[in-house]
């Protein structure tokens, strides 16, 4: 296990190593999700607020689908 820190909310967090084209962090305040590449290279521009945004908008996307959050896009 590789650790980094939460491209959200900046803390140690567990990668979870992944064959797609996203990164998969277990992260203790924001819990596990996904982060496509492109956005991953984005989202740190953004301020806290606005990526904790990003997270609760994948979280409500990700009812009913395999219940992991995925962060697609960076608006
Ligand atoms: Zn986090």
């Amino acid at each position: 296990m590789t650790s980094t820190t939460c491209p959200i909310s900046d803390e140690p967090v567990e990668v979870i190593p992944t064959v797609g084209d996203y990164a998969e962090f277990d992260c203790p305040s924001c819990g596990r999700f996904r982060i496509s590449r492109t956005a991953l290279k984005l989202v740190a521009k953004r301020s806290r607020r606005r990526r904790e945004t990003l997270l609760d908008k994948a979280r409500a996307d990700a009812q009913g689908g395999d219940g992991i959050p995925f962060i697609r896009n960076i608006f």
